[in-house]
């Protein structure tokens, strides 16, 4: 396909021209693969809410290479520091107090008082963050509401023709986004991931929690949260229902017809993560009309698939 370009210093070099004149380009991250825009421009921002048509009050992750350059945007203390040098780079989002004097557009952050942070791990997002002399504002490259891409692939089954430079870094090592959690106020955990609460727990010595659907809402994006396939997902099935697909986890199901799907046969849940996403969008494709799901061991990082599945069925 002629808009995806393959990892090189040239085509590296063919985005950093295409950042600065505030296009919007596709990039991979270690979770999901992202649209990536100059975090400093209002004009590269609209066209990133326009393209993903999400709602203005949805703030966006903004993405660094390093803290220097996080410093001159957002206010850091301590929590932030144990944090930083324990998960980052990597699949965690800081939640932080937006310097005053912050040249972040404002509608990047739907005009709240904090920023969303992320510093990534993926090489190529990496090398070209380091490129750049400004952050770049990436939310995962689909459809607002609809399943986040893991491959370019999937970004053209979302965009078509719309996307006209997707940079190629393979699968998405993770596959589900990353893990949020709010830096200013009260200290938790807005959206599970990869990081568990107990691995941040331990960091600041200190229980967090995951934020409750009765908490006060500070994270405005998340309650309409729906990573939909876009037809009805049935959770905690013990069978399959006559005519929808049915995703599995485990050895338990080595059954090969084609309308099961095991996200991973030997019980590892980190793979069954990774295939999530690649496994709703299958299955949409493939013309099911209805998704039921087994129960799915809720510790490690199956919270955040038990998250996603229940934002699906919604
Ligand atoms: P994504 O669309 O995967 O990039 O998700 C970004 C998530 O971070 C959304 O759920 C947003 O609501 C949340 N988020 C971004 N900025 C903020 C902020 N300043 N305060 C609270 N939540 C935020
Ligand atoms: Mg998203």
């Amino acid at each position: 396909m002629k808009n995806i370009y393959k990892n090189s210093p040239k085509n590296l070099n063919k985005a950093k021209k295409l950042l600065r004149k505030n296009n919007i380009i596709v990039v991979p991250t270690e979770t999901v693969y992202g649209l990536a825009g100059n975090a400093y421009s209002n004009s590269s921002i609209k066209k990133i809410y326009k393209l993903k048509k999400r709602p203005k009050i949805n703030p966006l992750i903004i993405h660094y290479s390093n803290i220097e350059s996080l410093k001159k945007d957002a206010h850091i203390d301590e929590k932030f520091i144990k944090l930083y040098k324990k998960f980052s780079p990597g699949p965690l989002t800081y939640i932080l107090r937006k310097r005053k004097n912050s040249k972040i557009s404002p509608l990047a952050n739907a005009n709240l008082k904090t920023i969303a942070v992320r510093f990534p791990k993926n090489k190529i997002i990496r090398t070209l963050l380091k490129k750049l002399k400004f952050p770049l504002a990436i939310p995962s490259a689909n459809i607002s509401s609809a399943i986040s891409p893991v491959s370019c692939n999937d970004v053209l089954d979302e965009f078509g023709k719309k996307i006209k430079f997707v940079l190629d870094g393979g699968s998405a090592k993770i596959g589900l986004e990353s893990t949020v959690i709010n830096l200013y106020g009260k200290t938790q955990i807005l959206r599970p991931g990869l990081i568990t609460k107990n691995q941040i727990s331990q960091v600041l010595n200190k229980k967090i929690k995951i934020q409750k659907k009765t908490d006060k809402i500070i994270s405005p994006g998340l309650l309409k949260r729906h990573y939909s396939p876009g037809i009805p997902v049935k959770l905690n099935c013990k069978t399959k229902e006559d005519k929808a697909a049915f995703i599995v986890f485990g050895k338990k199901y080595k059954n090969n017809n084609k309308d099961i799907f095991n996200l991973s046969k030997s019980g590892d849940l980190e793979e069954a993560a990774r295939k999530l996403y690649k496994t709703f969008r299958k299955i949409k494709n493939l013309g099911f009309k209805t998704i039921n799901v087994v129960k799915i061991p809720n510790k490690k990082i199956g919270i955040a698939i038990n998250d996603r599945l229940r934002k699906a069925a919604n």
